[in-house]
């Protein structure tokens, strides 16, 4: 088994990442930063944001893992004092692994200048105004007018991003089983002139939202981490992809799980 690992770059994270190459050459593992079968990142949330899009272009070969060395992450699941426990079950020949697929989002941009652009977002992509200036845009659903959006902005997000950006905005949680983009608002005006739903829509797979922002705003665009300004964006079409990004799960925990873990507490109740 091929592995590489992208972490945090703090101090326990770098130590985890020295610990786990010494246990992999025990156990067999080989490391190859070019086509591994395993991405294993340590670290937070954030970390895993880093290790997909930097192996975007082997989404369908490579799975990931992820170990945190902070609080307990959505997407990073073992902990720090684990790293032995998760070797022994990666180099074990007859611990069961299972693959789990989750839906990622689709968005293609058009600008004047460069054309058209295509991103993938793990957890959400949004689009607000910049300088202080509301977002205008007319959104259409499945090729359709929806509805005139003016506000702070849009937050389209993954299953698997629900509990991030999108929990904020008051957004539902969906489990990462269901194939669908949910669109949430970011403060939106509402009065005669500008109408929007006001709460936030769950689009399944192969429905398209279109947004089309009045000319030449100023916009901050936002994949994942990663954040983009632009003036010259004529549309943005978000869709369920068709890839999907896989993740290596050596021992079960359930999404509700992490959800009570992560926003609850453990705690028995009485
Ligand atoms: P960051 O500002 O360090 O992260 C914000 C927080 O979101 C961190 O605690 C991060 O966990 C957590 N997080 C990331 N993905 C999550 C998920 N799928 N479920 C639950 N929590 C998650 O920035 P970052 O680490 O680069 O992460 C970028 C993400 O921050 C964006 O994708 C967006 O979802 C989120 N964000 C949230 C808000 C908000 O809620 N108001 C605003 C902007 C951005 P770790 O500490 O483990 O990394
Ligand atoms: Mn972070």
């Amino acid at each position: 088994m091929k592995y590489t690992i992208l972490n945090r770059g703090d101090r326990l994270s770098q130590e985890l990442t020295e610990t786990f190459h010494r246990l992999a050459a025990e156990g067999g593992m080989t490391m190859d930063q070019h086509v591994p079968d395993i991405v294993i990142s340590i670290g937070g949330d954030g970390t895993m944001l880093h290790a997909f899009h930097s192996h975007i272009h082997l989404l369908d070969k490579v799975s990931f893992v992820g170990v945190h060395t902070g609080h307990l992450g959505f997407y990073a699941d073992w902990k720090a004092t684990e790293i032995a426990e998760l070797v022994k079950r990666m180099t074990t020949p007859d611990v069961e692994m299972k693959i789990v697929k989750y839906p990622i989002a689709e968005i293609e941009i058009v600008t004047k200048k460069a054309g058209k652009e295509v991103f993938y977002a793990l957890n959400e992509f949004t689009i607000r105004g910049d300088d202080g200036k509301t977002l205008v845009a007319k959104i259409n659903v499945n090729l359709e007018d929806f509805e005139m959006f003016r506000g702070d902005g849009i937050c389209i997000s993954t299953p698997s991003g629900s509990t991030a950006y999108n929990k904020s905005l008051q957004g539902a949680l969906l489990h990462p089983s269901i194939e669908a983009l949910q669109i949430a608002e970011i403060a939106s005006i509402n009065n005669r002139v500008y109408r929007t739903l006001g709460s936030s829509m769950i689009l399944p797979k192969h429905h398209i939202c279109d947004i089309f922002p009045r000319e030449d705003q100023k916009l901050q665009l936002s994949v994942d981490h990663m954040n983009i300004q632009r003036d010259d964006i004529l549309s943005i079409r978000s869709q369920v992809s068709e890839l999907k990004v896989s993740f290596a799960r050596y021992r079960p925990f359930p999404f509700w799980n992490r959800v009570r873990a992560a926003f609850i507490g453990n705690e028995p109740m009485e």
